[in-house]
């Protein structure tokens, strides 16, 4: 188990355009479990590999009450939305800020698993709103340029991705 230093707004490695990844090695399976490690940690229900340094197209999300349901995405790609969703949205790169973000309400993703085989996976609510924004990520986007109105501070964020 290893906890990564998550990098915060301010930092240009946030505003970069992440890189497709080409194959699965060990180093990358070590990367996979430090996010989780490091996701689970913060309390987090996303982390994107940007966060921690890494600018490669991987995400991890764990959107369940218990945080015992961990999502791996790699090369994801969103290729259906449908609705919207106001919302207010935390980032673990943005500590005690949360800002409202307008987001569909569905969102469906393809994106490669840790053999490298491609699959499909659709998400409403909560888990919509985490694929929109951990993407984003991997194209050098925060929530806080898109929010509604002014980031508010936090005493306690409930939902930080
Ligand atoms: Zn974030």
């Amino acid at each position: 188990m290893a906890i990564r230093n998550i990098r915060e707004v301010g930092d240009k490695v946030l505003n970069k355009v992440a890189k497709e990844i080409k194959d699965v090695d060990r180093k990358l399976l070590t990367l996979i479990d430090d996010m989780l490690d490091t996701m689970y940690d913060a309390s987090g229900v996303g982390l994107a590999a940007p966060q921690v340094g890494i600018l490669k197209r991987l995400v991890v999300i764990d959107v369940s009450e218990e945080g015992n349901e961990p999502i791996i995405l790699i090369n994801p790609e969103i290729i259906e939305i449908d609705g919207e969703q106001i919302g207010d949205e935390g980032c673990l790169s943005v500590p005690g800020k949360v800002g409202t973000v307008s987001r569909p309400n569905f969102v469906k993703v393809k994106a490669l698993n840790e053999k490298m085989e491609e699959f499909t996976m659709e998400g409403t609510g909560l888990l919509a709103r985490a694929f929109c924004h951990e993407i984003d990520h991997l194209d050098g986007k925060l929530y806080v340029d898109q929010t509604i109105g002014e980031l508010r501070d936090v005493a306690v964020t409930e939902e930080v991705q």
